[in-house]
């Protein structure tokens, strides 16, 4: 009897050790929580222990391409080159040297997101468990197109739906290969590893006189006019125009894109509602994004009248990212609401979805943007945008040529944001090309051919 009552407790103390064994797996599975954002870095030693007992699932795109999978217990990538090249940011390599999906959405693929009992269970039972398979909101295919768009540049180009925030596609460029990591992993290449759409900050340039003309229409100062002679002094500094606009109201300053216009405007406006208006569109904000980290776009308070008239034209201190770059385009097209960006679309074990998109409102900056809207069509159609025209839909946006010091003088920055305004087709762009000119002449085509391309596929 006794030796019966040994054994039980024997077998039992097994059971619990196995559990117990089961529960150490899981939480010393690296986590970094920061707010509610849930980081994992699979390049952990301790992670790849804990992959002898799941088999991560799959990343797909929105389409359903494979983008990420587990063959023969290895992890397979995406086999077309030039798709693999234009998602490698989103989707992150293996070692954690980048915040890709793979690293942001680690607790689905290896299905720490299910509850404690049933992943004891799997390991008590031995089987080896699958993780989820994690539906991303990019389509593979538009991401190429993106990247190509950039035609070589540096930079970066986003789309999303301004409606529910899903980002469609995302690109940036130069770009890395994550099955060949050899030359990042001895130290080298860290330009490649940035994904410059979600952490680059680059001086908006003109697409910030979006912000300087929403300040004004908020405080009244919508129909400020102006009459532009090719430059105006600032607090003793000049600041210059690219041509001699003449008589300019706000509508033909967007047209134009009027440095003139918006520097002296912003006198009219003053430092702290248009710094109060940046803020409202989430600059100086660490936003916290559940499927995205993206960098801190700034405005600095200019600290003289001169310092006001560039950060109005956003030059000075001005910095933002690509995807706020959208985010703020998407925010006008969509009537006020900035919709919070969203990567992840789904969540499944097998035939059961466990996770769905949820969207939500990140800033509700603006009540009616109705004339922001109408300015930016007339940007496209009559103004420095031309070059983004569609035929058959209306197309809104505007122009940004970012001044940069380089080597050899000053360098510029492309930039486009728009959308189009069309219930079918709620598609928000933002391009910018490093050192690759006029925003007219480079990201204003660049950004035409994506949101081409994304209405060809149905978007
Ligand atoms: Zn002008």
């Amino acid at each position: 009897m006794k030796n019966v009552l040994r054994r039980n407790i024997r077998t039992l103390l097994i059971v619990f050790s196995v559990m117990f064994a089961g529960l150490a797996v899981y939480l010393t599975y690296v986590e970094f929580t920061f707010g509610e954002r849930w980081f994992v870095t699979p390049y952990n030693p301790r992670i790849q222990q804990s992959e002898a007992d799941v088999e991560p699932g799959s990343l797909l795109d929105r389409t359903g391409r494979k983008l990420l999978y587990t063959e023969n217990d290895e992890r397979v990538y995406l086999s077309d080159k030039s798709m693999r090249l234009a998602i490698s940011h989103i989707i992150g390599d293996s070692y954690g040297m980048t915040y890709g999906a793979q690293t942001m959405f680690a607790k689905y693929l290896y299905g720490y997101d299910q509850d404690t009992i049933s992943r004891i269970v799997g390991l008590v039972s031995g089987e080896k468990r699958r993780g989820g398979d994690v539906r991303l909101t990019i389509d593979a295919e538009l991401c190429e197109t993106a990247l190509k768009a950039l035609d070589g540049y540096n930079g970066a180009a986003v789309v999303m739906n301004y409606k529910t925030g899903e980002i469609l596609a995302s690109a940036s460029s130069p770009t890395f290969d994550p099955t060949d990591m050899k030359e990042f992993l001895e130290g080298g290449g860290e330009s490649e590893l940035v994904n410059r759409a979600f952490a680059g900050l680059y001086p908006p340039g003109s697409t910030f006189k979006l912000i300087t003309a929403a300040a004004l229409i908020e405080n009244g100062l919508g129909g400020f006019q102006t009459t532009c002679a090719g430059s105006t002094e600032i607090g003793g500094k000049t600041i210059k125009c690219t041509d001699e606009h003449g008589p300019e109201d706000l509508k033909e300053a967007i047209q134009h894109s009027c440095n003139v216009y918006f520097s002296e405007a912003a006198q009219q406006l003053g430092g702290e509602k248009l710094y109060r208006e940046a803020n409202q569109f989430l600059f100086n904000s660490d936003v916290m994004f559940s499927d995205i980290v993206m960098g801190e776009s700034v405005f600095e308070k200019a600290g003289s009248d001169t310092d006001l008239g560039w950060s109005a034209i956003g030059q000075y201190h001005d910095l933002i990212t690509p995807l706020h770059a959208c985010m703020i385009a998407a925010c006008i097209a969509n009537d006020g609401a900035m919709m919070e960006p969203k990567l992840l679309e789904s969540v499944s074990y097998g035939n059961t979805q466990t996770y769905a998109l949820s969207t939500a409102v990140a800033a509700r900056p603006l009540d009616d943007t109705s004339l922001l809207k109408e300015y930016m069509v007339n940007a496209v159609a009559k103004g420095t945008g031309k070059k983004a025209a569609i035929k058959g839909v209306t197309v809104g946006g505007k122009t940004g040529t970012a001044e940069i010091a380089g080597k050899d003088g000053n360098e510029e920055h492309s930039w486009f944001v728009g959308f189009i305004e069309d219930e079918a087709h709620p598609l928000a762009v933002a391009v910018v090309m490093e050192k690759a000119g006029s925003g007219g002449s480079h990201a204003a085509p660049a950004a035409k051919k994506v949101l081409q391309k994304a209405m060809e596929l149905g978007y």
